[in-house]
């Protein structure tokens, strides 16, 4: 499931600290998602980076409730950046598709259940922003 997180700064320890914060319940003190790809801006851009949660295969916290099982089963994947406000930079995008292409192969996942945040039934976020290329997206993965 691919995310941006919303601002123009990313790196692990920065997710790690605003997910304590929003978050201030999960016992698992690491962010959200399995992998962040950087923009440039703290992390390279196209940069692929990991915490423990990814590392010790743990579930993720980066949807809502009321997709627990996304959450218990998906592996979350975010761009740091406002795809609301401004397009993904390339060497995100490819870095995100060779990413998405490789665990897709691993986990023997279909392009129909690779999908942005704010398209599954539930959600209520503009995530990944509307700037996202989406189409584009699943034709490069397929
Ligand atoms: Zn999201």
């Amino acid at each position: 499931m691919i995310h941006h997180s919303g601002g123009s700064f990313g790196t692990i320890e920065f997710l790690q600290k605003v997910h304590r914060e929003r978050q201030a319940n999960d016992p698992i003190d690491a962010i959200p998602y399995h992998y962040i790809i950087g923009n440039g801006n703290g992390l390279r851009e196209g940069e692929v980076a990991s915490d423990w949660r990814q590392e010790l295969g743990i579930w993720g916290a980066h949807v809502s409730g009321r997709n627990t099982a996304r959450n218990m089963w998906g592996i979350g994947i975010c761009l740091i950046g406002n795809y609301e406000m401004y397009p993904v930079p390339e060497l995100q995008y490819n870095s995100l598709v060779s990413l998405t292409k490789s665990l897709m192969s691993e986990y023997n996942i279909s392009v129909h259940n690779v999908t942005g945040h704010g398209h599954i039934e539930g959600e209520q976020t503009k995530c990944p922003g509307k700037l996202f290329p989406m189409e584009q997206f699943k034709r490069d993965i397929a």
